[in-house]
């Protein structure tokens, strides 16, 4: 046990008595107690009995450049210093605002040049879909309002932003989904495909989009919203064909494009933001986690020249948060952006570690249980299957093999995600080659110990 807190059992205890937490059964937990971290250094946390555990997940897909840094933490010291807080609603401003935004809009591709800034990747997707329905009032077309998403989208957990993720489980709960919101299905040809190939099944799940917007009118629609990547959905990588096709289709109908880049922004996918991978041209672009690599939170909107010269134009716009462009924040993500240029942390990444851990996490498709093994950039999935010809499905309630092999790595000092049967990892940008050597090591282990679990209790 570590010296500064208290025995873990009692921290356990006060945490089940007291702190509700996310996406949390929380019973379940409470029974058992969660696992206390206390602290965390370059790719790994320590929990309270002093273990070392590798976090393949970056936190919660955000901590590219690695816990700890002491730059960030003196920047943040600085900046409380020198201005603890101060708005930007009436006619002020503040360096950090400034610069960080034009920062963003240096790194930002295309017109991106405009930065309205949140404080989560929730209420940036709030934001958004706020400015995308105005943008329309004011150019005169008031009935284009429905935005469209996809089913197993993520794009956060408020109402609106709940609303926008295709997450069946979440609209189940709290008067979700609001209205003016409709979804296509996703391009996941392993669990989806059929007997199509992928290419034409990229191409078929990008003309749903064609077809919803045929069906509800091209006059009502307001803007599509879409992830690079799916990340929360299972790090689903579309195939080729896909977004092609779908920036044809929201070209030729004018309808906006928000790309959310809550996960694939900042270095993820091997460029600075994931609609430069693709090949995208977004009108609105949703920033968070990376952008301050999680040492605060902080989100962003990224505008267009296009939308941002309508929004101005258009007289006040309603919408903001206290701590919207909050300067102790601005400064940490200004700080860790400088850490990303100067380290040249997403080219290295690129160049050497990315395709070093694409290399080892394709073999994974040797293990009997792998299926097909995705990976671009740091943000790489692996589909669990009993019969990998066929693709199939496990016999149990889905996820419960995918929740066996994470509790593994968990006892295995790895943090790997499962979302359903699919195993996902995204880790700090930063992973050395050898910490990319411990990760398979341990993530092997933990899906060979999951296997005969699942064997032994009939699942397989
Ligand atoms: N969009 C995407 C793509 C996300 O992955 C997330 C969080 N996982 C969000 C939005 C919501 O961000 P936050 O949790 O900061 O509200």
């Amino acid at each position: 046990m570590l010296e500064n807190h208290r025995p873990t059992s009692e921290m356990q205890a006060l945490d089940a008595a007291h702190h509700m937490h996310p996406f949390t059964d929380g019973d379940a937990l409470n029974a058992k107690g969660a696992r206390i971290i206390t602290s965390a250094k370059g790719v790994f946390v320590t929990d309270s009995e002093g273990e070392q555990i590798l976090d393949g997940m970056a936190g919660l897909w955000c901590v590219n450049i690695g816990y700890g840094r002491e730059e960030i933490a003196e920047a943040a010291a600085r900046q409380i210093r020198q201005l603890s807080y101060y708005n930007t609603f009436f006619q002020t401003s503040h360096p950090p605002a400034l610069e960080l935004a034009a920062k963003l809009a240096e790194l930002a591709p295309g017109d991106l040049n405009h930065v309205f800034f949140n404080g989560s990747g929730s209420d940036s997707n709030d934001t958004n879909m706020r400015m995308a329905r105005h943008y329309w009032q004011l150019k005169g077309k008031p009935e284009k309002q429905i935005i469209l998403s996809r089913w197993n989208a993520y794009h956060g957990s408020t109402m609106g932003s709940g609303s926008l993720s295709g997450m069946k489980a979440m609209h189940k709960q709290g008067g979700l989904p609001i209205p003016g919101i409709d979804w296509i299905n996703q391009p996941d040809w392993w669990s989806e495909g059929g007997e199509m190939s992928p290419e034409e099944f990229g191409l078929a799940r990008a003309r749903e989009l064609e077809a919803k917007i045929l069906d509800l009118g091209e006059d009502k629609v307001a803007a599509f919203i879409a992830e690079p990547i799916q990340g929360a959905g299972g790090v689903i990588v579309p195939p080729e064909t896909y977004w092609p096709e779908i920036q044809r289709i929201v070209d030729k109908y004018g309808i906006l494009l928000i790309a959310d880049e809550v996960i694939c922004g900042f270095g993820r996918t091997g460029n600075w933001f994931g609609t430069q991978t693709f090949g995208l041209r977004p009108d609105i672009m949703t920033i968070a986690k990376g952008l301050s690599s999680g040492y605060v939170p902080i989100g962003g909107s990224l505008v267009s020249d296009k939308v941002a010269k309508v929004i101005n134009a258009g007289g006040e716009f309603a919408h903001g948060y206290t701590y919207s462009a909050h300067p102790v924040a601005a400064a940490i993500a200004l700080e860790n952006l400088r850490i990303m240029q100067d380290e040249k942390i997403v080219e290295k990444m690129a160049a050497d570690t990315a395709p070093y851990l694409k290399t080892k996490w394709e073999a994974l498709t040797a293990h009997p249980m792998v299926g097909e093994a995705k990976i671009v950039g740091m943000m790489a999935s692996i589909a669990l299957t009993p019969d990998k010809a066929a693709r199939a499905k496990f016999a149990s309630k889905e996820g419960t093999v995918g929740l066996i092999c994470r509790e593994r790595c968990f006892a295995n000092n790895l943090v790997m995600r499962h979302v359903g049967d699919r195993m996902v990892i995204a880790p700090p940008l930063v992973i050395s080659r050898a910490e990319i050597d411990m990760l398979i090591e341990r993530a092997i282990r933990s899906l060979d110990e999951g296997m005969e679990i699942a064997k032994a209790r009939g699942l397989w």
